[in-house]
């Protein structure tokens, strides 16, 4: 009954705000689930052991594709958060002693161990989030493992400044870690972006108390018995399982946790932002955005179309960094259409075992419905649907699962809602512009800013275009091409802070100067 009114209010609703209606989702539908045999229980991870929730009350994990549920979640509440945090912060002191050596030692074996695990990681995050599993096996997994190497071998390279030539003074900056420290974060990019946080984290040298996604757990846990296996002592990593209002504020609020890197929704990170600037605490948010892709009409043009139908659509347009809005020079904007409806027809949507598969499922049936109900606002706007608008009914195994097809929309202005806010899922808006500048005045006017991408085969052009452009990266003819040094963020309410190389580490460590008289 509960979930019944609940998904009235929500097609009632013109399109439900993104998010909280997730949180009420499994607030309201899920409650405790009833135990089958078979099903497997994903459990918190403090002071080195896996655990039930102190409550033992349980949430339901369900597989997108199926629509099944499949596993039972600890729905863990603040007790659990305060068990994690005096693990977290008895484990501080010896932890933050450790040498780079150690903690470098300690990550690769990490990173080893998932790596040898990594065809059941990848499994494992397919049928948790939807996505194709081959996607999982160059992308999600392989970078996870990535994220663990490249810190820990990043702070074997490291050095500190030392300020000199003052004549009586010495002045060294030695950067110490503070402890504990919250991770949060999505459940679009799962054990890729968890992993970002996590590893820059222990690599500083501090402690952590992380929550997953309550909608995608499944290989945070997996990465709890990697930590185990590898020797991790007990209470560096302690992950905390629940829905995010509940465990996530806990974690937000609680005194003992120093920082708090937060990867999600620009409404959470607000809230994040305001609790945290109240206690005084450091935060690092990477929000929400509505990525452009401009193309100019002396763009490589194959290379192009191919680029931003990826750009829009992979992971199913469930990347913060997809291009969503596709901006197109007049002159080739028909040509430009007709070959992007063409390249997006050619997606296969299915299950995302099939090697064939492009597009999977929607990470929970309300997002897909929040989807949905975003095309058809764009309808209602005045925009023309050119390929794509429905939701998919695959066949076999699949037939109940969240698919929608991957979808073209044109003719709406830049400033609509379909055009500015973020849906995040394979929805993407074609827009004609004439000029540079009519052009950088609509891929700006969102309140978003994480990133773009530009294609054009004139070098001056692309210099101005990228300077103009107001995100925290650009990408000239490519897209998600990353490289782990770079800083990554986004200004507006795209963000605040930045990730990536020694940003993280940065992030994690308090700069420390240390003046000495000399004569
Ligand atoms: P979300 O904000 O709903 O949830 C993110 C995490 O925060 C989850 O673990 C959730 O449980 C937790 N959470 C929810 N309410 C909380 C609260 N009150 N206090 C503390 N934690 C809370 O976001 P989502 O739906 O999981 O992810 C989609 C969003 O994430 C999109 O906006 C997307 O653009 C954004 N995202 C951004 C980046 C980036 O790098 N900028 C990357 C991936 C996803």
């Amino acid at each position: 009954m509960k979930c019944r009114i609940l998904r009235q209010c929500f097609f009632n609703a013109d399109v439900a705000p993104f998010n909280r209606s997730i949180v009420d989702y499994h607030r309201s539908v899920i409650g405790p689930v009833r135990h089958g045999i078979t099903m497997q229980t994903i459990q918190n991870y403090i002071d080195g052991a896996l655990c039930e929730a102190l409550s033992g009350e349980h949430l339901a994990c369900f597989e997108p594709a199926t629509g099944k549920e499949y596993a039972s979640i600890a729905r863990s509440d603040r007790q659990d958060v305060e068990r994690a945090v005096d693990a977290a912060t008895r484990a501080f002191p010896a932890w933050s002693r450790t040498t780079a050596g150690e903690r470098s030692r300690l990550l690769v074996k990490i990173a080893d161990i998932i790596e040898a695990r990594a065809e059941e990681f990848a499994q494992a995050e397919s049928r948790d989030q939807g996505k194709p599993v081959w996607l999982c096996r160059v992308m999600d997994i392989p970078r996870a493992v990535a994220n663990f190497r490249f810190f820990a071998t990043e702070i074997l390279h490291s050095s500190t400044r030392a300020h000199t030539g003052m004549g009586d003074g010495l002045n060294y900056t030695v950067r110490k870690p503070f402890g504990p420290v919250g991770c949060i974060s999505p459940w679009n990019l799962p054990l890729y972006l968890f992993t970002w946080k996590v590893a820059p984290a222990l690599a500083a040298g501090t402690t952590v108390v992380a929550k997953p996604s309550e909608i995608t757990p499944f290989t945070a846990m997996m990465l709890a018995e990697v930590c185990i296996e590898a020797g991790l002592p007990p209470g560096v990593l302690n992950i905390i399982h629940g829905t995010g209002d509940v465990v996530g504020s806990a974690i937000v609020e609680h005194p003992g946790i120093k920082a708090v890197s937060f990867t999600g929704s620009t409404r959470v990170g607000q809230y994040i932002a305001r609790t945290a600037g109240e206690m005084l605490k450091k935060v690092s948010l990477e929000l929400g955005g509505k990525n452009a892709t401009v193309v100019f009409a002396d763009a490589d043009f194959q290379r192009a179309v191919e680029q931003s139908v990826r750009a829009a659509f992979l992971n199913q347009g469930e990347i913060c960094l997809c291009g969503s809005r596709v901006f197109v020079e007049r002159s080739i904007y028909d040509r430009f259409r007709d070959a992007f409806v063409s390249e997006t027809r050619k997606l296969v949507v299915g299950d995302p075992t099939d090697d064939g598969t492009r597009c999977g499922a929607l990470a929970s049936e309300q997002h897909m419905e929040r989807v949905l109900s975003y095309i058809g606002l764009a309808t209602r706007e005045g925009g023309v649907i050119a390929c794509g608008g429905e939701r998919v009914h695959v066949d076999g195994r699949c037939r109940d699962g969240w698919f929608v097809e991957p979808t073209v929309i044109e003719g709406l202005p830049a400033s609509c809602r379909t055009n500015t806010e973020e849906i995040f899922g394979p929805v993407v808006t074609l827009i004609p512009f004439d000029d540079e500048d009519d052009v950088c005045a609509m891929v700006n006017g969102t309140p978003y800013g994480l990133s773009a991408s530009v294609w054009t085969e004139n070098v001056h052009r692309a210099h101005r275009v990228a300077d103009r452009i107001e995100t925290g990266i650009v990408w000239v003819n490519c897209w998600l091409v990353r490289d782990l040094r770079t800083p990554f963020g986004g200004v507006k309410q795209s963000g605040i802070g930045r990730e990536g190389g020694e940003e993280s580490l940065r992030f994690f460590t308090e700069a420390k100067n240390i003046c000495l008289r000399i004569e």
